[in-house]
């Protein structure tokens, strides 16, 4: 009986490529390097540094299980919440724009999942990002302490109000639609610094690219995207002060 099953469960996994397939990490490293290949790099992003980064994060760590074999796809997927994680080429793009230097301190916006957050580790000194829902903050803390993200800072909190205690930051990066940039982000930017945030006017969004020019915030348009809104604060004064 027990030779029975054991050659029942060999004849499973053997004929059965579905499951063999998602329990194999090459298998999703393969996905990876095609996600790489077609959907970042065949756009224009060339950044070795960006594109290794990218290739490294397993991306189909932060997504529900359900959607593990959809996560290398070119679009973004539910996290839970009502929220999602980025289109891959978008969070490549978002980075790019940020130009990450190893020496940088950044704050993120927005944590989700703790995707962008994850790549963003691997190219900058610390990264110190902000969540609002407290479900999905803390399960991102525990997701990037078991996966060996050190230098991640994960707070439960409103982004609104940046993170004082840790500013000035050298990059912030936005990953949820706003109206305007928040004073105290503003504040807590170095001079020189950058700002990547989608920005919503009359129901469009566009990506944004701002510099922090003698104390005044310089915005580029870059791209149309599509993001989650902003919460919390913002929703109570949605004009600036
Ligand atoms: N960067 C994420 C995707 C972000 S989706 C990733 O890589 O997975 C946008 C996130 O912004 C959502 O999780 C949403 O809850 C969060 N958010 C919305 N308003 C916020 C606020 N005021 N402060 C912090 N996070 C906020």
């Amino acid at each position: 009986m027990k030779k029975l099953l054991k050659l029942l469960t060999i004849s499973i996994i053997l004929f059965c490529p579905k499951m063999k397939k998602e329990n194999s990490e090459e298998y999703y490293t393969k996905l990876r390097e095609r996600m790489v290949k077609e959907q970042i790099e065949a756009r224009g992003i060339k950044d070795q540094r960006i594109l290794k980064a990218m290739r490294e994060v397993k991306r189909h760590l932060f997504v529900p299980e359900a959607f593990r074999e959809e996560s290398y796809n070119d679009y973004p997927l539910p996290i839970g919440e009502g929220q999602t994680i980025s289109q891959p080429f978008i969070v490549a793009l978002m980075t790019y724009l940020l130009e990450p230097e190893t020496s940088d301190k950044v704050l993120e916006i927005g944590t989700g999942s703790g995707y962008q957050a994850a790549v963003l580790s691997l190219l900058v000194k610390e990264v110190y990002t902000i969540e609002i829902i407290e479900k999905l903050a803390k399960e991102a803390e525990k997701r990037l302490k078991e996966l060996g993200y050190h230098n991640i800072k994960v707070k439960w909190g409103d982004g609104f109000e940046g993170w004082q205690e840790y500013a000035p930051f050298d990059k912030i990066i936005i990953t949820c639609a706003l109206p305007y940039i928040p004073k105290p982000l503003k504040e807590q930017l170095k001079e020189g610094g950058k700002i990547v945030a989608p920005m919503e006017k009359d129901g469009i969004q566009v990506l944004s690219l701002f510099t922090k020019e003698k104390g005044e915030l310089i915005e580029k348009v870059c791209d149309y995207v599509r993001f989650v809104p902003m919460r919390g604060r913002i929703e109570v004064e949605p004009e600036e002060k």
